[in-house]
């Protein structure tokens, strides 16, 4: 499995590809994809294509990952239904020799139905970088998987419009905002207009800003149809192709992702068909540019839930791989003070590798401002080496919203519990998680959260209780310096949660993985979290308890650090078959490979899939075998 820490360091390339096991990669991967899909990308689509996705296909090249459109994390309970037609994924191109790869196959499939070339019309319109749904004139869906997707109508009955005021059922299209009214009214509560559209589809109420946006005609569902466009004949298209691209580009009010060409022809459309991902007779073109200098608009001291002053760097806005970047963080104010990053400076920007945009080095220094006081508390401030900190994490009311938002973000299982709504428990005094799982409808309407909201925010706190959760997380959401998910599933392994806060320093050096400074920084932050640990364990969370170091060494079921793939239509949940698995110290894996001990198939199995892990002499057995013979060991 892959630790959060490890997923970072995937993600940043610390870790050699070479070092990923298939599984390992296969799983990042995954994973990429859903951060992407949630509209926080953790690699760059290069990144993303080029590096992880072409390894993966060269390693598992049947993977299911490779051979449909992205899987959507759209985060809907709906079920899903299947689409009017069918909304594949586009083929990327990021260099004009590709394209012309894609002209010579559109060259080799006209000549296939003697249809002379230049007869042939290409259409341009931009790439939207929004939320894809298909308008069938009475519902629209999301595009899931390419042939289901969820039923989102409900945006339209929020009040949604179509573009140019145009009327419904114009079919496929995106859900947008646009780019000006992002910038003027929304850039300062979100990172990414991604974020931002996120929120007009989810399930849950809108909020201010959502419903705002939606009133204001700034969120909207564009038809493809309805764009504008560019078409001509081969000739004229290869000739002006630049100049194409960055008119399409800059032609619409809407954040870009590249442009998209298509044939026009229907006979040569039907001709070159698709495969299962995507259209073979359009292509979208996206170019790579990763590297700005960018100006400084300011610089804004931010106090995060540690107590550490981060200098948050205003730009002019900048397209950047794909993406308008507003702001990027300046790390921390020792830069700030050594290279002169200050409002007017030039900074160079980059965005490879990690999305997220980073300052490589100020290329022109101005005038820096360095806080004196902490902007939240307004207390003095104490330089750690590099680093500027508030220290009075008792009364500092950042650190405090900071803290108990942290715990619901890191607990995943809930919505609602971001820094606004903290923000606003926090001016109705309160100050602790604890105090929060004790509110009422009632008291949360008389904070002025509207009748709905109390219930909704109440209905969360109560299924994040409900719902298990691993006791590694739970304990990660207290954010105790160096206990992040990572080093607390270590923790674990060696020692049950109830057992942690008596541990001492050295009964943590002992455990692999821990350094002297780790262990004093972990057993002081355990005591000063132990009250509060203890207040919210009387809510009775549903801890999944994470299996010792020791009592793994107790199974003897055949399956014992074996590694198993299950596959087919199992009689309960996969990921509940899958937890128990490995709480019975069995491997498990997503994708067969020569190194998978069983197949574990349930019913609808392909004969291939079989065949093929008979040929790498895996062991097959049917789902109720092995439940049979772990049967003892059932939880
Ligand atoms: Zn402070």
């Amino acid at each position: 499995m892959l630790t959060d820490q490890k997923i970072q360091n995937i993600a940043n390339q610390g870790l050699l590809l070479a070092d990923l096991s298939d599984d390992e990669l296969a799983a990042f991967c995954i994973v990429a994809n859903q951060f992407y899909r949630d509209g926080e990308p953790i690699v760059s689509d290069q990144d993303y294509d080029f590096v992880f996705l072409a390894e993966l296909s060269k390693r598992t090249p049947d993977h299911p990952l490779l051979n449909r459109p992205e899987p959507e994390n759209e985060g809907f309970s709906e079920e899903k239904v299947k689409l009017p037609q069918r909304m594949l994924s586009t083929d990327k191109a990021y260099t004009w020799g590709e394209i012309q790869k894609w002209l010579d196959r559109i060259n080799k499939a006209s000549q296939e139905i003697n249809l002379p070339l230049e007869t042939i019309q290409i259409k341009g319109t931009a790439k939207l970088d929004g939320f894809a749904g298909y308008d069938d004139g009475s519902k629209l869906y999301t595009r899931g998987d390419g042939n289901k997707g969820s039923d989102i109508s409900r945006v339209f009955e929020r009040g949604l419009n179509v573009y140019n005021d145009s009327e419904r059922g114009q079919g496929p299209g995106e859900i947008v905002v646009k780019k000006s009214y992002f910038e003027s009214h929304l850039s300062q509560h979100f990172e990414y207009p991604r974020n931002f559209q996120a929120s007009l589809i989810k399930e849950k109420t809108l909020d201010q800003f959502a419903s705002q946006a939606i009133s204001d005609k700034a969120a909207l569902f564009v038809p493809f149809s309805q764009l504008p466009s560019w078409s001509g004949d081969i000739g004229s298209f290869g000739e002006k192709f630049q100049s194409i691209v960055s008119k399409l580009e800059g032609g619409v009010d809407f954040d870009v992702d590249g442009v998209v060409f298509e044939l026009t022809n229907e006979q040569l459309k039907t001709h070159m068909g698709s495969n299962r991902k995507f259209h073979r007779w359009q292509i979208a073109f996206k170019e790579n540019k990763d590297k700005a200098q960018v100006r400084v608009l300011s610089v804004t001291a931010q106090v995060g839930r540690t107590g550490k002053i981060t200098p948050v760097v205003e730009l002019e806005p900048t397209q950047l791989s794909g993406a308008t970047i507003y702001r990027a963080t300046g790390h921390h104010y020792g830069l700030v003070k050594e290279q002169g990053l200050g409002s007017g400076s030039i900074v160079e920007l980059t965005r490879s590798g990690l999305v997220i945009p980073k300052i490589n080095k100020v290329l022109k220094s101005a005038e820096v401002s360095i806080p004196e006081s902490c902007p939240s508390c307004q207390g003095g401030l104490t330089w750690d080496s590099d680093f500027l900190m508030c220290l009075n994490h008792e009364n500092c009311p950042d650190q405090i919203i900071g803290m108990m938002a942290y715990f619901f973000k890191v607990l995943a299982n809930n919505d609602g519990f971001g820094i606004a709504t903290v923000q606003k428990l926090y001016d109705n005094d309160i100050r602790k998680v604890s105090e929060i799982y004790q509110l009422s409808h009632g008291n949360l309407t008389a904070m002025g959260f509207g009748d709905k909201t109390s219930q909704n925010l109440l209905n969360q706190l109560k299924r994040s209780k409900e719902e298990s959760i691993e006791d590694w997380r739970f304990l990660a959401a207290f954010g105790v310096l160096r206990l992040g998910m990572g080093n607390c599933e270590n923790l674990l392994k060696h020692k049950p949660i109830v057992e942690i806060f008596d541990l001492s320093v050295d009964d943590i050096i002992d455990m692999d993985g821990f350094a002297e400074l780790t262990a004093k920084l972990i057993v002081d932050g355990l005591e000063e979290i132990k009250e509060e640990y203890q207040a919210l364990r009387i809510f009775r969370f549903q801890l999944e308890m994470t299996q010792s170091k020791s009592n793994m060494e107790d199974f003897d079921h055949p399956f014992f650090n074996k590694k198993i793939v299950f596959t087919g239509k199992m009689s309960r949940p996969r990921a509940d078959l899958q937890k128990q698995a490995k709480s019975l110290g069995i491997k498990v894996a997503t994708s067969v490979n020569s190194s998978t001990d069983f197949l574990i198939v349930g019913e609808k199995v392909g004969v291939n899939k079989l065949n093929a892990a008979k040929e790498k002499d895996i062991v097959i057995l049917k789902e109720v075998e092995y439940l049979f013979q772990i049967e003892n060991y059932s939880l």
